[in-house]
């Protein structure tokens, strides 16, 4: 068994410099991914701080009509927020496709947006995997690659999907992710936080070493909106997206004025598509049209061995999702 030193931080600014003096940081919020890994003994800290004791558990609505979401408030609290559930319909969908009940209480904003992916050949601590060890080759290319492996955002060092239903939603929502570092606090747009796998999917956010999640921001919603969140899995309860779709309309009559769609379980990010939002705006609610701008999302989607029908199968969640919520 590996020992490690434990701390507790009482503040964000104590737990980011009570890693000074050592190498990679690791947090300690939920535990509902770190503390699976470090079993595995696929991480492996020197430190942990544990920073369930920061005052970061409130969700606060701003005065332009932003909410401020604290990194330690659990995927329970958030999900079944009034706020949430009234402004945010979507991210409260999300939320509670997600994991089990008892993974939700446990399990909190900050730390789902940091999950690590649930590629087996990542866990098993001996394969191949350029995430875990950097330069040891991708076994999921060419080995098993059905259900959490991507088909958009891959690149030939990794192809493993990001496994977050919330962060789908927040992508499609528009966010910022608040950061405490050692020298003062930053915003990072949600769409830059995670990081495409290219030539270094070892590297998988935008954090600086050291660097905490202290806060989401939610974008204030479009103005009479509705959305929806539309998970496709093996099973329907406790199972990561083989396609899932977060879609947020808004519509004049018949005719759809503005649309925010994202993409979870066939990509290696939160997948927002721009160019099939684009396609919908101003034009009538149509099932061809749906179809289209199913099929526009997945542009550029390039399979593997076993997961060639994710491609149709993201085409279908972003199509059933607006018929259903265009009905
Ligand atoms: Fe590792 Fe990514 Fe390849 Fe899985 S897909 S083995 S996580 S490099």
């Amino acid at each position: 068994m590996r020992t490690f030193d434990y701390a507790r931080a009482q503040t964000p600014g104590q737990a980011v410099s009570s890693h000074a003096a050592s190498g990679q940081p690791f947090y300690l919020a939920g535990g509902t991914t770190l503390l699976d890994l470090v079993k595995l003994d696929v991480m492996q800290p020197d430190r942990l701080v544990d920073i369930n004791h920061l005052t970061l558990k409130h969700i606060e609505p701003l005065a332009d009509g932003r909410v401020r979401i604290g990194a330690l408030v659990s995927n329970t609290e958030l999900a079944n927020h009034p706020l949430i559930r009234e402004r945010y319909t979507v991210l409260s969908q999300a939320i509670l496709a997600g994991a089990s009940t008892q993974l939700r209480n446990k399990a909190t904003t900050g730390g789902n947006v940091m999950q690590r992916v649930r590629c087996n050949y990542f866990r098993d601590g001996v394969s191949p995997c350029n995430k875990r060890q950097p330069g040891s080759g991708c076994a999921a290319i060419g080995g098993h690659n059905r259900s959490v492996h991507a088909v958009l955002g891959t690149s030939e060092h990794c192809i493993a999907t990001h496994p977050s239903d919330m962060c789908v939603a927040m992508a499609a929502i528009g966010a910022q992710v608040t950061v405490q570092g050692q020298s003062g606090v930053r915003e990072i747009a949600f769409s830059d936080f995670h990081m495409l796998p290219g030539q270094t999917p070892w590297v998988e956010h935008a954090l600086q070493p050291h660097e905490l999640i202290t806060h989401v921001t939610l974008d204030a919603p479009l103005a009479n909106s509705r959305s929806a969140y539309l998970k496709l899995r093996d099973r329907e309860s406790y199972q990561f997206a083989l396609a899932s779709s977060a879609v947020i309309v808004v519509m004049d009559g018949q005719r759809i004025t503005d649309a925010r769609i994202a993409l979870g379980g066939v990509a290696t990010k939160p997948w927002r598509v721009l160019e099939a939002e684009r396609a919908l705006v101003g034009q009538r609610v149509d099932i061809s049209l749906f179809n289209q701008v199913g099929e526009r999302a997945m542009q550029g989607a390039r399979a593997y061995e076993h997961n060639a029908f994710k491609i149709s199968l993201g085409q279908q969640v972003v199509t059933r999702n607006l018929r259903d919520l265009t009905a």
